[in-house]
């Protein structure tokens, strides 16, 4: 059997735990060996090849949930590509790049993803699994994956008949890094002297004279996409393309990503927004493994039978079972809750704050609903929801109801040091069992909040606003940094909060398909942003999907093994046929 052990030197306290209890209590260590011993760090190290295969002492005793050690599929033959360090995470196997195909990746946080495009990339260096062997050169790399497609790409790497652009994920590095005016950093990376065209193909042309720190995260998406895209390069490789990005948006970078691959280039794409691979893949590569531990790459398949086997947690042809359950999307009616209580009402409304200008219409919300909103960023979401809660008052009419509200809001950043233990006490005393639990957090306590990834921050932020006792509460784009099942199991704890405590959730999101999982009714906000925001609803599902679906026209059918919506392929057969009835949505 082989096995893996793991340190996250994040978690790793040994002050917190009383002074190494994994050393001290080993019983390895105590027959004379180092099983595990301190680091140069001054955190434990695992010497795995002295720890005993059975031994998960250490892993139990742990306060901290700091050690891994786990079991290796049986069938895993292929040798390792990289190892961060002696107790650190591994990859296995790396995605191939095909020529004329975009190429998806789909698994969970922390299980590699970006690690193997990085590679692929050629910013990260493989070293096999050694970390303390020399960086591997392409010759080991061609050896290695010989009789594969790998083998195929890394000669043509070699034979410098690749050149590869990179969109990282983490964009909110940029500005940090890069000064000055959007237009002049791409000028600096404008190879194909096609400045102009990709600017306006990106909608980025009004912004091209703005400082980089100036601009939205939205923005900011779009033009560390055309600065990949400026480059003269054969394989460009996405990392997260549709963060920040409103549904319109992200349809529109779908299709220019698809554009791109052609008889010479080919496109690789890392995306957790379900509706959004499907439309972008050609070929879909699952990862699996164990989170933060170690990472295999399966074999391509076409999008929808690879996007069907993750949710089904099942590859069959290497007969691997990566979760113990499938995802189904249940055909179900949506919820009228019209019977219950109106826990918030209001007139027709208008709203101006400096340039922008907001017209309200007419309506009201009732308790245990969750009202789904949907419209680009900077629309007046925020605004309408503190003119509900009398914060803001509005120009002309005002709401029959005062409500008090609860608020996650879209950009999650925290300088704060404070533990989450100590941010989180109200939520740890009265929700463990309906929100920490599920959102799983404890093993986040002790993490002051200045270290936690994007992800960690916005379980430990949606739990804040879910645990404060408010009439509404509104989250604003929680899917963000989510992996597709944590956005399924945040779907969940929603939906259970406002049932038990009869208050009503205002999802903004942009993904639809989480969305359209979540919502039993939908507000829709129309308009040109900064500028002008109408808002209308809310609306029964059909109504405000049909709505918003026919404005970027096209039209959405359940598949029939997983219930999950798909894009119709525009001018097939059904998009025709939903088209001429008016039935854009498939409810
Ligand atoms: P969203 O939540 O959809 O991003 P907001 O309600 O925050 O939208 O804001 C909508 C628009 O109103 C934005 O363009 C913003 O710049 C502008 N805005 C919001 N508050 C003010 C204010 N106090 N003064 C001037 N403009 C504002
Ligand atoms: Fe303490 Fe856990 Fe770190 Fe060991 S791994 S030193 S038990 S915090």
């Amino acid at each position: 059997m082989k096995r893996i052990a793991v340190i996250d030197k994040e978690r790793c306290n040994p002050i917190g735990c009383g002074g190494y209890l994994c050393i001290k209590r080993c019983p390895v260590n105590r027959m004379g060996k180092e099983a595990i011993v301190i680091g140069p760090d001054k955190k434990a190290l695992i010497n795995e090849e002295v720890a005993t295969d059975a031994c998960q002492v250490c892993v139990n005793i742990c306060p901290y949930n700091a050690i891994h050690m786990v079991k290796l599929p049986d069938e895993l033959t292929t040798r390792p590509i990289h190892r961060y360090g002696k107790d650190q995470f591994m990859l296995y196997s790396l995605p191939t790049p095909l020529t004329g195909k975009v190429v998806g990746i789909l698994g969970v946080n922390g299980i590699g993803k970006s690690t193997a495009i990085k590679v692929l990339a050629g910013v990260l260096h493989p070293n096999l699994g050694n970390p303390d062997a020399p960086q591997a050169d392409i010759a080991q790399l061609i050896r290695l994956f010989k009789g594969t497609e790998a083998q195929a790409f890394f000669e043509k790497l070699r034979d410098r008949e690749i050149t590869v652009s990179y969109k990282p994920q983490d964009i909110e590095k940029i500005p940090k890094a890069a000064k000055g005016k959007v237009k002049d950093l791409l000028k600096k990376v404008d190879q194909k002297k096609q400045l102009g065209q990709v600017a306006a193909q990106l909608e980025i042309t009004p912004i091209l004279d703005n400082n980089i720190n100036e601009i939205s995260g939205g923005e900011l998406q779009r033009v560390a996409i055309a600065a990949t895209v400026l480059k003269d390069a054969n394989l460009f490789i996405f990392d997260e393309p549709s963060s920040y990005l409103d549904i319109k948006q992200r349809l529109r970078i779908a299709q220019f990503i698809k554009s791109l691959a052609n008889e010479s280039t080919s496109v690789v794409v890392i995306e957790h927004d379900l509706i959004v691979i499907d439309y972008l893949a050609d070929q879909l590569n699952i990862m699996y493994g164990k989170e933060k531990v170690y990472g295999i790459v399966a074999q391509p398949k076409p999008a929808k039978a690879g996007i069907n086997a993750y949710l089904e947690g099942f590859i069959r042809e290497d007969n691997v079972r990566f979760r113990d359950h499938k995802i189904k999307f249940e055909i179900r009616a949506h919820e009228k809750k019209s019977g219950k209580s109106v826990i918030a009402q209001w007139p027709a409304m208008e709203k101006k704050l400096g340039k922008f200008h907001l017209s309200v219409s007419e309506g009201s919300i009732h308790r245990q609903e969750i009202i789904g909103i949907i419209g680009p960023n900077g629309i007046g979401k925020t605004t309408f929801v503190r003119l509900l809660a009398g914060v803001e008052k509005p120009d002309t009419g005002s709401p029959e109801t005062k409500v008090t509200v609860s608020y996650k809001p879209q950009t999650l950043e925290s300088a704060s040091e404070k533990p989450v233990l100590e941010v989180l006490q109200e939520a740890i005393q009265k929700h463990m069992s309906d929100i920490i639990t599920p959102l799983n957090i404890q093993d986040l306590f002790a993490k002051p909040l200045n270290t936690l990834s994007g992800g960690e921050l916005q379980r430990v932020a949606i739990a804040q606003a879910l645990s404060r006792k408010a009439d509404l509460i509104l989250l604003d784009e929680p899917s963000a940094y989510l992996d597709v099942e944590q956005r399924l199991i945040v779907s969940k704890v929603i939906k259970s909060i406002a049932e038990t405590r009869g208050c009503a959730i205002l999802v903004v999101d942009h993904d639809l398909l989480f969305i359209d999982y979540l919502s039993d009714r939908l507000i829709v906000f129309e308009g040109a942003p900064a500028r002008e925001g109408i808002e209308s609803g809310p609306y029964a599902m059909e109504e405000g999907m049909n709505k918003l679906l026919r404005e970027v026209n096209i039209t959405l059918r359940r598949e029939e093994h997983s219930g999950r919506p798909r894009i119709n392929k525009p001018g097939s057969v059904l998009d025709r046929e939903q088209q001429a009835q008016g039935k854009m949505y498939y409810s």
